[in-house]
């Protein structure tokens, strides 16, 4: 018989209990063994849900106080130095300073908490595991054994989640001296090999091994097939019953299928949903003796429901080849990535509710297509039958199609997405009508979001303030923010975004096509949540968004004033997207919005345009080869929302990381008048990339960290402009922070802005000192 299994279940909670808990946790409100009893009730409560459901296999180990990827290293004892662990079992307290650092006064004080980052293409966190070339493993903490036990206790058998031995190692990054990680593999494997020992003592019978690394492409140090060999065939010595599965996902194996096939290991799940033509391929190898396929049809990584008969033809297809009991039914990946449950929520209509699935109505499709392909379609005719109609139902609801807007971008021709003349025609007409000085000043958009401004909003959104007094208040707080910068001496004024929650929410509210949830959340890092907004349908701009306030601005003031919008590829990135067109379709809708904004403020007489692309990188496919065709269609994109405007009207877009190398030309190609990006961090590092290709237009390259709380001295920017100006042109020089300063306090923003319009002015003095 096939089983229905998951790979990973949200453990955030139906009403965000977790970062509830941990947060008291941290301020001192709750005690540790109240923390931990909570976590206990979490896990209990999921791991139940997913047996009413008629889940068979139930992870768990996937649960974490704030990352997998932290609990692993706690697991095999890569605790760096600094956080002062001498051996034993890692406390909570150590734990969360890796997680979160520990303060500290002055220079030197604190410990910095491990780096965060992305978790492959999701917009989930994970911390970094540190590495020393001669780096010691131990068995440190037996959470997964716990874990297992405490389910266990309750009757339920679980399948503890591991992250696997490669991609753990490549997960983390060296530290110290440069040296490849894998050399740490020997050391590593021994401490596997005593979990696993020790796994099978507690009664486990399966693991799954997560080994995403199996869906990329080989790393800069080479193919990675022989380290899988090596840690494979030790972690099958010491498995003693225990079966492991290798688990992949996001990506398709292509030429890794068939090292992973040839593992000593029971079984291998495959992401049928990113990658369906695996199956084709799986079809051509001959499987081993009793290899178990997971079978992942059922998107983990989106809020829609399956087409179930669509899903079973695959499922169906398998078992005819491999036979029913070599399968298990499957979402594509982890559900940590998906909202919990939709039936929280209200006020959504009940059309599209009825088009949505979260993490539990995954694991119900799942169960479901278990049960159809073990007992036949005809014992769940009802249900298929059901779900059939709501699929048909949705490709056919009239609230999908705008026509207006597809005739739009049908009759769009190449010259949409160019602009007219070349930058350097148009800079000179931009400089005729802005008469800006050299290294001009601004900033990126968003001004500290006070408690006051955060109480404003809620309060206008509860119904307690009527649409007057809001308008009021926040055109005081323009008013405010216009005067402040006026008064520092910046050049290019902002309004300051007081009326935006958040960058993408703001533009979704706006526009058609978007849909909000009030439950639904997922984990961006540790006890930070985002709740994506939902695009279902055709993307259209009923009216203007944006103009009413940066025209209000624009009137306060002589200086010119920046209008600011977020970006097609970021709106895109940030939401749940439809699935049933493809995604590049769903970008241009949103960029011909954005183009008709950018026009309107234009026509309101608005000379600079900032359209904000912070996710443009993150857009990237995970594997190279597909990079091309994304880049193509996300710049043209970002061209089509900003190639409506005449030559004096300067865009702006703004990047907030400092990865350029390798997507360069790219970026060139956007075309944008000014580029902002961070680079203080980096000291400025990053600009060899611009150098190296000829960037032709100007760059802002931030010289103020504004992630950290500290304020630099004029002198330490300064020191940074300079460095800008040995590589690039003095005139493509643009002085600001490296993004907004909405995370910010008046008491940081104030002195560090002071001293950043000082610093262009010194470089002004200086270019001029070197021209007399
Ligand atoms: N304009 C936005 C702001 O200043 C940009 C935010 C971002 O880059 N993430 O807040
Ligand atoms: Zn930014």
């Amino acid at each position: 018989m096939a089983v229905a299994a998951n790979l990973g279940f949200p453990r955030i909670g139906a009403h965000r209990e977790l970062k509830r808990q941990t947060e008291r946790y941290w301020k001192g409100e709750l005690t540790e063994a109240d923390l931990l009893k909570a976590g206990q009730e979490l896990r209990l409560r999921h791991w139940q849900l997913q047996q009413e459901v008629g889940i068979d296999v139930i992870p768990s180990n996937d649960f974490s106080f704030y990352d997998h990827v932290l609990d692993m290293a706690c697991v095999v004892g890569a605790i760096p130095e600094r956080f002062g662990w001498t051996g034993g079992p890692v406390s909570l307290e150590t734990y969360f300073a890796m997680a979160r650092g520990r303060p500290g006064e002055g220079p030197g004080g604190g410990v910095p908490a491990l780096e965060l980052t992305k978790w492959f293409d999701t917009n989930y966190h994970y911390l970094v595991p540190e590495f020393r070339r001669d780096q010691q493993f131990q068995l440190a903490s037996r959470k997964p054994v716990y874990e297992f036990v405490e389910a266990q206790a309750y009757g339920i058998v679980t399948r503890p989640v591991l992250i696997g031995p490669v991609s753990f190692l490549m997960l983390g990054k060296a530290r110290g001296s440069a040296f490849n990680r894998l050399e740490l593999l020997d050391r590593l494997l021994p401490v596997y090999q005593e979990l696993l020992s020790s796994l099978a003592q507690a009664g486990v019978r399966g693991v799954q091994l997560d080994e995403p690394w199996l869906a990329l492409d080989p790393p800069p140090e080479g193919p990675l097939g022989d380290a899988y060999r090596r840690a494979y065939a030790a972690l099958a010595e010491a498995a003693g019953p225990i079966r492991i599965l290798v688990a992949t996902y996001f990506e398709g194996l292509e030429e890794n299928l068939a090292t992973a096939l040839r593992l000593p290991v029971a079984g291998l799940h495959l992401d049928l949903v990113r990658a369906p033509h695996q199956l084709e391929q799986l079809l051509r190898h001959p499987l081993p003796d009793g290899f178990v396929l997971s079978l992942g049809v059922v998107d983990g990584r989106n809020v829609w429901k399956a087409d179930l008969t669509a899903c079973l033809e695959v499922l169906e297809r398998a078992a005819r080849a491999w036979g029913r009991d070599r399968i298990q039914v499957a979402p594509s990946c982890s559900l940590l990535h998906v909202p919990l449950d939709v039936t929280l929520e209200t006020s959504l209509d009940p059309e599209l509710k009825g088009w949505l699935a979260f993490a539990r109505q995954k694991l119900e499709e799942v169960a479901l297509l278990t049960r159809a392909l073990n007992e036949g379609r005809e014992a769940v005719a009802e249900a298929l039958a059901a779900n059939q109609a709501q699929v048909a139902a949705r490709r056919a609801s009239s609230r999908l199609r705008n026509e207006a807007v597809r005739a739009r971008l049908a009759q769009l021709g190449p010259e949409a997405t160019r602009r007219p003349t070349p930058h350097r025609v148009r800079r000179e007409a931009q400089q005729a009508r802005l008469g800006l000085p050299p290294f001009p000043t601004t900033t990126i958009g968003s001004f500290p979001q006070t408690a006051e401004i955060r109480r404003l909003r809620a309060r206008y959104r509860r119904g307690e303030l009527d649409q007057g007094a809001y308008e009021a208040a926040i055109r005081g707080e323009i008013e405010r923010v216009i005067r402040l910068q006026e008064e520092l001496g910046l050049d290019v004024l902002v309004h300051g975004e007081p009326e935006r929650n958040d960058m993408v929410e703001y533009f979704g509210e706006h526009l058609e096509g978007f849909a909000f949830t009030e439950h639904g959340w997922v984990q961006s890092y540790g006890s930070r949540y985002v709740k994506p907004p939902i695009i279902y349908g055709d993307v259209a701009r009923p009216r203007p968004m944006t103009v009413e306030w940066i025209r209000y601005a624009q009137s306060l003031t002589d200086r010119p004033v920046k209008g600011m919008l977020t970006g097609p590829v970021t709106l895109l990135q940030w939401s749940f997207v439809r699935d049933d067109q493809p995604r590049e379709e769903t970008c241009r809708q949103l960029a011909l919005a954005i183009r008709d904004e950018v026009q309107d403020l234009e026509a309101a007489g608005i000379g600079v345009i900032q359209i904000d692309e912070p996710a443009f990188r993150e857009g990237l496919p995970l594997r190279r080869a597909r990079w091309p065709e994304y880049l193509a269609w996300a710049s043209e994109c970002f061209r089509l929302a900003t190639s409506g405007v005449r030559d004096e009207t300067q865009i702006h877009t703004h990047m907030c990381y400092s990865e350029f190398n390798d997507i360069i030309e790219a970026i060139a190609g956007l075309d944008a008048d000014v580029i902002s990006i961070e680079a203080s961090r980096s000291g400025m590092e990053l600009l060899e990339a611009f150098v190296a290709f000829r960037y032709p237009n100007q760059i802002g390259p931030g010289i103020w960290d504004i992630h950290s709380p500290r304020v630099p001295g004029a002198e330490e920017m300064v020191e940074l402009l300079r460095r800008a100006v040995r590589v690039l042109e003095p005139d493509q020089l643009w002085v600001n922070p490296d993004c907004g300063l909405k995370t910010r306090s008046y008491d940081e923003v104030i002195p560090a802005l002071r001293h950043l319009v000082a610093a262009a002015r010194r470089l002004r003095e200086e270019a001029a000192g070197q021209e007399a």
